[in-house]
């Protein structure tokens, strides 16, 4: 019998490498969850002034740097432009900040209401 060594998400990092900033969690969702599982944390990142985007990986912007969520990867990133929340629409829809919720955010929250 294997070992099952269970993949669990500790905390929120900000995706710019050079910043470090962190938001612990503590329900230890499963690693290969989606952001419905995550949802309460998620607000509670909102609430903290974070930005977040809700791609498959969720990318998640510290106070400090929110603003960035809305970089252009197109140029940088060509093999990524679909995910680039400044000139593909369906990644713009997925971007949540403390003054925009996805509709799918709405749409979820009122089914589990
Ligand atoms: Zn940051
Ligand atoms: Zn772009």
């Amino acid at each position: 019998m294997g070992r099952i060594i269970k993949r669990e998400i500790v905390g929120f990092t900000c995706e710019l490498r050079s910043c470090g900033q962190i938001v612990r969690t503590h329900l230890g969702y499963p690693a290969n969850g989606t952001w419905h599982d995550q949802l309460e944390e998620l607000e509670r990142l909102i609430g903290l002034g974070w930005s977040i985007v809700l791609h498959p990986q969720i990318r998640t912007y510290c106070p400090d740097h929110a603003d960035r969520v809305w970089d252009c990867s197109c140029r940088t990133h060509p093999t990524r432009a679909s995910l680039c929340t400044s000139h593909n629409t369906n990644s713009e829809g997925l971007v949540w900040t403390d003054r925009h919720t996805p509709q799918q955010v709405e749409d979820f929250r009122k089914v589990i209401s």
